[in-house]
């Protein structure tokens, strides 16, 4: 039986639930990989979906930004190469002189030729100041200088060396010719295009608000003028300069790498004058092209900002990377780098989410498995106890019939005439069919507690007489098979609600266990006390004992301890269960005390009249 049931429980969980399981994460595998190859061709499409337009909006950006500065060019060349407002894409636009860069800030005035006379006091005050360290003289050269200055270029320079040499000595008159220099010198400058008014500006104090107006003007510096006033600025105002001067050194190193063949020979925009061609040029990566205002003309080049025309989410780069894509033809040297994530191609069901499903699929298949295992086995348990039951009720009722038919058959021949011994063969078979009843009317009570048709009949009852009637019931077979019951009996008990037959059985029921599982023990306690407001029935052996885990489980129909003891005694396994109904019905409750080859002592707890719930 056993063996078929694990055979039909396996078959079932294979089909019910393991071959349906292993099609569904098939099929789930097969469309998540479906699912993610889909989603890289349309990360594919859109990633050149998207070059494609990047592309373009970058020339027309492009185009317009040169369009509109050729214009300029024509119109204005001195706005054409004046440093743009830090939002335009604009870096600068410079032109080409064969092939050097003319940077923004050379200037195109033409060297101014000292006089003569201005020349020679110069040079007197010099050699006064600097060789024969006679301050006075020196003042002197320089002021003759200063007088012989027919230009402003003249009068600056000799101003600054006037003041230089008066501050050593006449520090207020030295202020004054400074201050006056800060007014009128701020268009002269020197061979390093610093001027003069900047360096009178760095002799006084109080200069602060020319040096930051000075610095605010929007426009591109020689190097040592761009370094000069940097030096005089409060550190929180250095930030423009200092994006001045980066936009300097890039600047410089492009005009180098102009000149440079390898520069020319490397990009060939340089020849396609007005075509389409960018370079992606430096650290801040500029986009460079060369273009003409009109034909015949000098050529002319421009420097975009690549971040500001790059529109959000592509960053252009000019180093490959491995996530870069080159921009192709048209732009020399540039790539995008998309921001990640940008392209996933998951317009559909993310691939999590199948996942999760999956999971909550397996896993609620998983749980119906466990289920239905669960139950199967318990319906071969349960089937097992059943087959075992009709069994062990066959056997029982067999044995007390077997015996009652041999001493009546015994009677019926008339083979003892002995009347002791006639009287003995039938107390035998009273008790024989006693015991028959009580058999039958376990089987039929626990057949009627399972449809739920059993009733109790509980009036007050004096448990004493319950007990002593049990006793006396049992004294017979105790008697033939050699027991000794001891009892004590509280007389004075207030009666229970209860039904005496039911009452009755479920003390039997523990007596009769007391005597099967005594082993070969032969004294059984059986008592009626008080235990606070209960009367507590007591049966108690010295027999085979119950394992502490099988304590709750006796209960249990069918159940019967898996030992050798147990199996050479007939039982069914229900009297225990019924004995429980019969108590809870009453609104009591049963105890069990049992220790392995020491003994058992089971005790019904009932509710006393003038207790009872
Ligand atoms: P059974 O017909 O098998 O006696 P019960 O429901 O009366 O059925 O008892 C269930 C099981 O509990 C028994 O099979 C036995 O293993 C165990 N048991 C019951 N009473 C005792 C006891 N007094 N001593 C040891 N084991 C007991």
């Amino acid at each position: 039986m056993e063996v078929r049931g694990r055979k039909r429980q396996r078959l079932l969980f294979l089909f019910a639930i393991v071959i349906p399981a292993c099609v569904l994460l098939t099929f789930a595998g097969l469309i998540v990989r479906q699912e993610t190859e889909l989603a890289d061709k349309r990360a594919g499409d859109e990633r050149r979906q998207a070059l494609e337009q990047l592309r373009r909006e970058l020339s027309t950006r492009l185009d317009a930004i040169k369009l509109q500065e050729l214009t300029l060019l024509g119109d204005d060349p001195a706005a054409a190469f004046a440093r743009r407002e830090p939002e335009s894409p604009v870096v600068f636009v410079a032109r080409l002189d064969q092939d050097r860069l003319v940077m923004p800030w050379e200037t195109a005035a033409k060297p101014w030729n000292p006089s003569a006379e201005f020349s020679r006091y110069q040079r007197e005050g010099e050699t006064a100041e600097f060789i024969a360290n006679d301050l006075p003289a020196a003042i002197a050269g320089y002021r003759l200088a200063l007088r012989n200055a027919n230009r402003v270029e003249g009068r600056c320079r000799a101003q600054l060396w006037l003041a230089r040499t008066l501050a050593k000595s006449k520090k207020a008159e030295a202020a004054d010719i400074f201050h006056a220099m800060m007014k009128h010198c701020g268009s002269v400058t020197d061979d390093d295009g610093v001027p003069y008014a900047l360096y009178a500006a760095s002799q006084v104090s109080d200069s602060q608000s020319y040096v930051l107006e000075q610095a605010d003007q929007i426009q591109w510096r020689h190097p040592a003028q761009a370094w000069l006033l940097r030096s005089l600025l409060p550190a929180e105002a250095k930030t423009n300069l200092d994006l001045l001067i980066r936009d300097i050194g890039q600047m410089t190193a492009l005009a180098r790498d102009f000149r440079g063949s390898m520069f020319r020979m490397e990009f060939p925009f340089t020849s396609r004058m007005n075509g389409l061609a960018w370079l992606a040029y430096g650290e801040e990566l500029w986009l460079i092209t060369v273009m003409e205002a009109a034909p015949q003309s000098a050529p002319v080049v421009l420097a975009v900002s690549s971040q500001k025309v790059a529109p959000p989410g592509a960053t252009l780069v000019a180093t490959h990377t491995e996530s870069s894509v080159s921009l192709g033809e048209g732009f020399v040297d540039l790539e995008v780098d998309w921001a990640p994530g940008r392209f996933t191609g998951n317009a559909g069901v993310p691939a999590r989410l199948y996942a999760i499903g999956l999971a909550l699929i397996l896993g609620a298949t998983g749980l119906a498995g466990y289920l239905l295992l669960r139950d199967v086995n318990r319906q071969i348990e349960l089937a097992d106890m059943r087959s075992q039951f009709v069994a062990s009720v066959s056997h029982e009722l067999k044995t007390p019939l077997t015996a009652i038919r041999m001493l009546a058959e015994t009677m019926d021949m008339g083979r003892s005439k002995d009347p002791e011994k006639q009287s003995q063969y039938l107390q035998t078979i009273v008790n024989e069919s006693e015991r028959l009843s009580r058999l039958v009317d376990n089987v039929l009570d626990f057949s009627r507690i399972e449809r739920g048709k059993k009733i109790y009949q509980l009036i007050p009852t004096p448990l004493a007489d319950v007990v002593h009637s049990v006793a006396q019931t049992m004294q017979y077979s105790l008697a033939q098979n050699g027991f000794q019951l001891d009892t004590s009996i509280d007389d004075s008990l207030p009666p229970a609600l209860a039904d005496r037959d039911a009452m009755e059985q479920a003390i039997l029921n523990l007596l009769t266990n007391a005597m099967k599982y005594s082993g070969t023990a032969r004294s059984i306690y059986l008592s009626l006390r008080r235990d606070g407001g209960d009367a507590a029935i007591e049966v108690k052996d010295r027999g085979v004992g119950i394992p502490a885990s099988d304590h709750a489980k006796i209960f249990e129909k069918f159940y019967r301890v898996p030992s050798a003891n147990t199996e050479l005694v007939a039982g069914t396994g229900l009297g225990l269960t019924l004995t429980q109904h019969i108590v809870k019905a009453h609104g009591g409750r049963i105890q069990v005390k049992s220790v392995p080859c020491k003994g058992s002592t089971f005790t019904i707890l009932l509710p006393l009249v003038e207790n009872a719930r």
